[in-house]
């Protein structure tokens, strides 16, 4: 049930400590960041200044926007030839946010997910499929690593060809899956096609959008396993910042880690235990990229009451974001991200529209774009190029597919003030 059990039932003075001495390191190595040095120095914060783990709050929040704006490698704290891997997760507008890790980072991240897959009784007799995009994506390596890590038998299958999918789970007795909760949706509406009822498998690890308990009680039912909520971001690693026990009544995160925090997210003010709000990370053990006070976007709470299995606050499971990004597949997109898109196409404009639709358990964007006034002949029909070159454009900016309907000129509705331009009609799941 433990993988570092000295680490993982820590009391609380230990780790109280433990935690401040690596938020201490964790300042002293942000001072090798310009953005950092800079905006501690006019904040007036010195190392001395962090006494207490309380002195926390002092520090200014980091934003996704400041990580963007450091493109490509301004948040690297160490010299590039000691970066072993480099990520990239969506940005607000055109450019990715780049992260990047050290060996003894790859080394900490999966021994988080290696703690993830023991605590629910994962162990090296099992067989893991991982379901999930092997790029850039933090969820593919991530879990791939961890799974080496404690002895699992790993087949990096990556996404796409569902019946291919099924035939490696039965032919090669997995026990044990990780894939978002749509596509595990997906997987068992084609395994029952299949007339197939995938007899090996015990557990499901999903993660990378947020999903319901009656989503839970489908797949289990459908796939035959026990389903685990799995919570990460790239700016924290990826995957492995917090995980479900066998309560699955929360998610437990690794205080020694990541030290948490919830706040209002209009105020910036930490609100009480049970009260939901912004999840903010400080990581305490990155060395490539340490951060500070990340604001992570996603709405949850901190948990009053403790778990039968380990010692520490869980969070509980996220329920949405505080800005407008939509979570497509698995993959982060930003309204403005497509905005940026459009905007360098000279035959469209910028007024577009979004739709976000689930048919068959997988996630559908369609973007309507006006073309430019100029540009447009009173033809509809003559204007497949264009189509298609839109279509690409946001497939190489947002590596997501989307349909693209080119509208006429003035079609689309206009908006006062702050704009309507996502309609998500997914059903929650
Ligand atoms: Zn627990």
């Amino acid at each position: 049930m433990f993988w570092n059990k000295k680490i993982e039932t820590l009391n609380n003075k230990d780790l109280q400590e433990l935690q401040l001495k690596r938020l201490k390191k964790t300042f002293a190595q942000v001072q090798h960041v310009d953005f950092y040095k800079k905006r501690l120095a006019e904040a007036g914060l010195k190392a001395s200044s962090i006494k207490t783990l309380d002195d926390i709050t002092k520090i200014p929040f980091t934003k996704k926007q400041d990580l963007r704006d450091g493109y490509p490698f301004g948040f690297f704290a160490v010299p590039l030839k000691k970066i072993v891997r480099i990520h990239t997760t969506s940005g607000t507008t055109g450019k990715p946010t780049v992260v990047g890790y050290t060996r003894k980072d790859l080394d900490t991240w999966s021994d988080l997910i290696a703690r993830n897959m023991t605590m629910v009784g994962i162990t090296e007799d099992d067989v893991f499929q991982n379901m999930v995009n092997y790029g850039m994506f933090t969820g593919g390596l991530g879990f791939h690593y961890g799974a080496e890590k404690v002895g699992m038998t790993v087949i990096p299958s990556a996404t796409g060809n569902t019946k291919r999918q099924i035939e490696m789970i039965n032919d090669f007795g997995v026990t044990t899956i990780h894939c978002t909760p749509s596509y595990a949706m997906h997987l068992s509406e084609v395994a029952e096609e299949m007339g197939t009822n995938l007899d090996s498998l015990k557990t499901g690890l999903f993660g990378a959008e947020p999903w319901s308990e009656s989503v839970r009680k489908t797949l289990e039912r459908r796939l035959g396993v026990t389903a685990y909520d799995s919570y990460g971001l790239s700016e924290l690693f990826g995957p492995g910042v917090a995980f479900e026990c066998k309560e699955r009544d929360g998610l437990h995160i690794w205080h020694d880690a990541y030290l948490v925090e919830i706040i209002d997210p209009r105020t910036g003010e930490q609100v009480g235990d049970g009260e939901r709000g912004e999840l903010v990370v400080t990581p305490l053990v990155k060395e490539a990229m340490p951060l500070l006070r990340y604001r992570t976007g996603d709405v949850t709470m901190l948990m009053e009451d403790g778990c039968l299995c380990r010692r520490g606050q869980k969070i509980a499971r996220i329920t949405g974001r505080s800005d407008d990004m939509l979570v497509i597949r698995g993959i982060n997109v930003f309204p403005s991200q497509i905005e940026h898109v459009l905007l360098k196409i000279p035959e469209v404009g910028n007024q577009f529209m979004v739709y976000v639709d689930r048919v068959n358990h997988l996630d559908e964007m369609t973007v309507e774009v006006e073309i430019n006034r100029e540009h447009f002949s009173g033809e509809l029909a003559d204007l497949t190029n264009l189509q298609k070159k839109v279509v690409k454009e946001l497939r190489d900016a947002l590596e997501l597919r989307t349909t693209v309907k080119l509208v006429e000129p003035g079609s689309l509705p206009r908006f006062e003030g702050k704009s309507k331009r996502v309609i998500d009609r997914r059903e929650a799941i």
